[in-house]
């Protein structure tokens, strides 16, 4: 199965259970000061969730384009180390908004995996809500007791808080979680370990692929929990790691998601990617990852800058421009040519990003000449620094410095962290800060504007989304397209 027909299978599932399929919201979270960027399929619905405004239908499901690079979910560090977390990933999700509950969610779920997707049952595990005394949650008795007939007593995890209770914050709705987690080790490898040990144990081939979230309690302000009037149901399930259990790989970038880009990094290269923990291999995962982080980005309104959320963009690819330039010998504009891949690849699901291909490989190219520009006397700096650290016997890179390295070169202080570390060292994060805040200061004083900014972004660094043209309300959300 493609990963096209994956999510056109997912779409089509849920719409013949009556749900209204509605389109992605932008990567950057609008209207929500708690939100830099969306993080989940949940996050445009959340008023829903809170009693304020209507949903377009008491069911809905679709496929959220979802970046964690930022706050509670950064999966930034992770990136090209393992195989099945990315910055930007889709999220396909259904809710329920106080019309089903865990009965039909967790049916449903099966029904699809294994009816559908055809996963195999015995290589499925689930886990439900344990309970936690200590804070007055009870264990979800009504989802094991739904699971149990399904897939086994021996298939069912008891999970903690931390991973099977979901709250929006302090106060507000929440409620228990289950979640499936697949096996996609070889038979000799799963004859030797039982699969259930692994489940959540970071193993890269036994991986969480859906997470269901029953949201049934109110937490009121003294910590005790309320039944809640109208009872919920969301779910989030990663698109690119169910591409890999359904197409039988050990890894999301070796699915039809990644490799057509990866193919033309290979191109760009001249060197073959073999899937390793090789910095090259490393390299060509972190870049064939970033550049959908950075293209769904721009495409949706943000620009890279110096502030806020622009400023995360820029570091990332930066982050995917110096891997290239290290490990891959890519020393011209190389990002910028993947765009027309990705454009194409996804013009029916995403179709702003091919809309705008040319403005979003324009910005990524002169993006990428300006910090290709110092990138090789930044590093000529850094290499400098480190062997003069050497010598003094300390591991530590000083603030100040790697204030300089940011300000002369463009190195954001995580490209100089990342670069430190492959080498054994450390920065001084608060001694950056502190050089940073003086400059600041400084600037302040001498009224000037930041230098190297295209564009300025706005106070609150919320950029409005202007993508597309429907009217007012429920700006996102169009009929079904076929895929
Ligand atoms: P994990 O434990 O693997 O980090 P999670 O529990 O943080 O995942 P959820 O918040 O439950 O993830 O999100 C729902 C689903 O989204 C997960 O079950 C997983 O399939 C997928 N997912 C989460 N984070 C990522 C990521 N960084 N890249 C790709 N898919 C992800
Ligand atoms: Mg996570
Ligand atoms: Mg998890
Ligand atoms: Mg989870």
């Amino acid at each position: 199965m493609t990963s096209h027909e994956i999510r056109r299978h997912f779409l089509d599932f849920f719409q013949s259970k009556q749900h209204l399929i509605v389109q992605s919201a932008p990567l950057v979270a609008k209207n929500d000061p708690t939100l830099m960027f969306n993080n989940s399929g949940m996050a445009q619905f959340k008023d829903f969730f809170l009693g304020n405004g209507t949903p377009p239908s008491k069911r809905v499901a679709d496929t959220q384009k979802c970046l964690r690079v930022s706050g509670k979910h950064n999966d930034l560090e992770d990136v090209g180390f393992d195989t099945y977390h990315h910055t930007m990933f889709e999220m396909l999700g259904n809710w329920s908004f106080g019309d089903y509950f865990k009965k039909e969610a967790i049916t449903w779920a099966w029904e699809l995996l294994t009816d559908v997707y055809k996963l195999p049952k015995d290589r499925l595990y689930v886990s439900v809500f344990e309970g936690d005394k200590k804070d007055n949650v009870p264990f979800d008795q009504e989802a094991f007791d739904l699971w149990k007939p399904i897939v086994g007593e021996d298939r069912i995890i008891y999970g903690n808080k931390k991973d099977n209770f979901w709250e929006m914050g302090d106060t507000g709705p929440c409620g228990p979680c289950s979640e499936i987690h697949v096996d996609l080790r070889s038979p000799e490898e799963v004859a030797q370990t039982p699969g259930k040990s692994l489940v959540n144990a970071d193993h890269p081939q036994v991986v969480e692929i859906w997470n269901l979230v029953f949201m049934q309690f109110n937490r009121k302000a003294d910590g005790s929990l309320e039944p809640l009037p109208a009872r919920h149901v969301d779910t989030g399930m990663g698109f690119e790691r169910l591409c890999m259990a359904i197409q039988g790989k050990k890894s999301n970038y070796d699915t039809d998601v990644f490799t057509g880009t990866i193919r033309v990094i290979e191109e760009l290269s001249g060197k073959a990617y073999g899937g390793t923990m090789d910095k090259a291999d490393v390299a060509m995962r972190v870049i064939a990852d970033h550049i959908r982080a950075v293209s769904f980005a721009i495409s949706d309104g943000l620009v890279p800058s110096n502030a806020k959320a622009g400023y995360v963009i820029r570091r990332i690819l930066r982050r995917a421009i110096r891997y290239g330039y290290s490990y891959l010998n890519l020393t011209e504009p190389f990002m910028t040519k993947l765009v027309p891949t990705l454009a194409q690849q996804f013009a029916d699901v995403f179709p702003e990003l091919n809309a705008q291909r040319d403005f979003v490989a324009t910005v990524i190219r002169e993006e990428e000449i300006s910090f290709l520009r110092t990138l090789g006397t930044g590093l000529g700096r850094l290499d400098q620094i480190i062997s003069d650290l050497d010598g003094k016997g300390t591991k530590e890179i000083p603030g100040e410095t790697v204030f300089e390295l940011n300000d002369t070169f463009g190195f954001p202080a995580d490209l100089t962290a990342l670069i430190a570390r492959e080498k054994g060292l450390t920065i001084d994060e608060a001694g950056f800060q502190k050089a940073l805040q003086e400059q600041k200061a400084r600037s302040r004083k001498d009224a000037t504007s930041t230098a190297g900014d295209w564009i300025d972004v706005n106070e609150t660094d919320r950029v409005e989304f202007v993508g597309y043209d429907q009217p007012e309300a429920y700006t996102h959300i169009v009929k079904y397209r076929k895929i």
